[in-house]
């Protein structure tokens, strides 16, 4: 038979789609794939229940209801006083993977150059090379998970397209300063490249920290896509609604991509999201706090225990060290360990990097009830206290 695609029949099925069966089967408490224990709001629910029953169930248009397009544009100015045109710089599309997908098809030919920043999120690679493009990665530095600024201006070449930007980012809780942006943006207008935005955290910060997109610095909007995703939100990740902002130039492409990967929307969601997002910013800061206690129980409790616990300004995660914890395993090994032996599940960070990655970091999610957190901790602290 003939070879199949070469790309996907070399990657593996999700790391998170493998700790989450690993965690079912053995009934662990699961603190690996990042998804919030506790529905979202009631008022989104009962908003999208609604439209289901409103007559609004054949196709939406390609790039989005109107509703969500404007709420979305208004959301770019209420947060980050961006202008985007509601009807040709918005792309809704059906998750921020999607999403990402679809920026990546507008942007790239085969042979362009990369940037991708390392631990990353593990979607990029797989669709960066099938589309022909060539990853150029550079590693943030733990413990802090600094930016090299040499290694990435080395990254950066004459054939470089894009760089992809996670912000705030996934696995590390890192949220890039004014600074580091700002070095990036001087790059991105140096080679005359263009920037996908995750920032499908932007709404979990934790103060002092603050969000700031690329694209709102000088000179960066005609330059950026932004993506951000209602799973996120509004903690309703099972919705898969996510939309691209940007100028018109892009987001026309960005358009054709998504109306070849899936069209459209289901609207009744995209009803209840655009409602979401006209929410007052009450909503937004008390889900932010929320998360931040969360982090800090957490935090805390692995510290006592004898994680080296690395900072997160923002998303779900917590990474922490386990080179003080005496296994004799890689991250990998202590991850299983711990589903099977104390019952709480984690993610080894090695399955964020595209080589040769750190063996001694894992990665937990914290956007759970502080009852579960508590039980987590209590089951790694029995498992940690076995002799030998
Ligand atoms: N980007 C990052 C960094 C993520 O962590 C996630 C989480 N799933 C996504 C994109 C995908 O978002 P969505 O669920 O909206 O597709
Ligand atoms: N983004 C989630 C995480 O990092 C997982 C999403 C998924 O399973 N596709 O845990």
């Amino acid at each position: 038979m003939k070879t199949i695609n070469t790309h996907l029949s070399q990657i593996g099925t999700t790391i998170f789609t493998r700790m989450s069966a690993l965690a079912a089967h053995f009934g662990a408490i699961n603190l690996g794939q990042g998804f919030p224990d506790q529905e979202g709001p009631a008022d989104l629910i009962e908003a999208a229940a609604a439209a289901l029953m409103d007559q609004r169930n054949q196709y939406a248009p390609l790039t989005g209801l109107a509703e969500l397009r404007h709420a979305v544009a208004a959301a770019n100015q209420r947060f980050y006083g961006l202008n985007i045109h509601p009807d040709t710089g918005v792309v809704v599309t059906s998750g921020a993977t999607e999403a990402i997908t679809a920026c990546l098809m507008a942007l790239l030919n085969p042979g362009d150059e990369v940037v991708l920043i390392e631990p990353l999120y593990d979607t990029y690679l797989p669709v960066v090379l099938m589309l022909g493009a060539i990853p150029k990665l550079v590693r943030l530095h733990p413990p802090e998970w600094s930016l090299p600024y040499n290694a990435l201006a080395d990254a950066f070449s004459p054939r470089t397209k894009l760089l992809l930007l996670n912000s705030p980012m996934n696995p590390c809780g890192k949220v890039f300063n004014a600074a580091e942006l700002s070095f990036i943006a001087d790059l991105l207008e140096q080679y005359d490249a263009y920037a996908v935005c995750d920032e499908v955290y932007e709404h979990l910060v934790f103060a002092p920290a603050r969000h700031i997109p690329l694209m709102s610095l000088p000179g960066m909007f005609e330059r950026s896509l932004r993506i951000g995703s209602a799973g996120k939100t509004f903690s309703l990740t099972g919705w898969k609604v996510g939309y691209v902002s940007g100028p018109n130039a892009l987001t026309e492409l960005v358009a054709k991509a998504h109306q070849n990967l899936t069209f459209c929307t289901a609207p009744n969601l995209q009803r209840a999201v655009a409602f979401g997002l006209a929410k007052p910013d009450d909503y937004f800061t008390v889900l932010a706090d929320g998360l931040a206690a969360k982090r800090d129980l957490l935090a805390a409790g692995l510290a006592r225990l004898g994680f080296g616990v690395l900072p997160a300004d923002g998303s779900y995660f917590l990474t922490t060290d386990i080179a003080g914890l005496g296994f004799a395993g890689d991250d990998a090994a202590f991850c299983c360990d711990i589903t099977e032996h104390a019952r709480v599940a984690a993610i080894p960070v090695s399955a964020f990097y595209a080589s040769n990655p750190p063996r001694n970091y894992i990665r937990f999610a914290f956007c759970k009830q502080e009852s579960v957190l508590r039980e987590a901790l209590r089951r790694l602290e029995t498992y940690l206290s076995r002799p030998g």
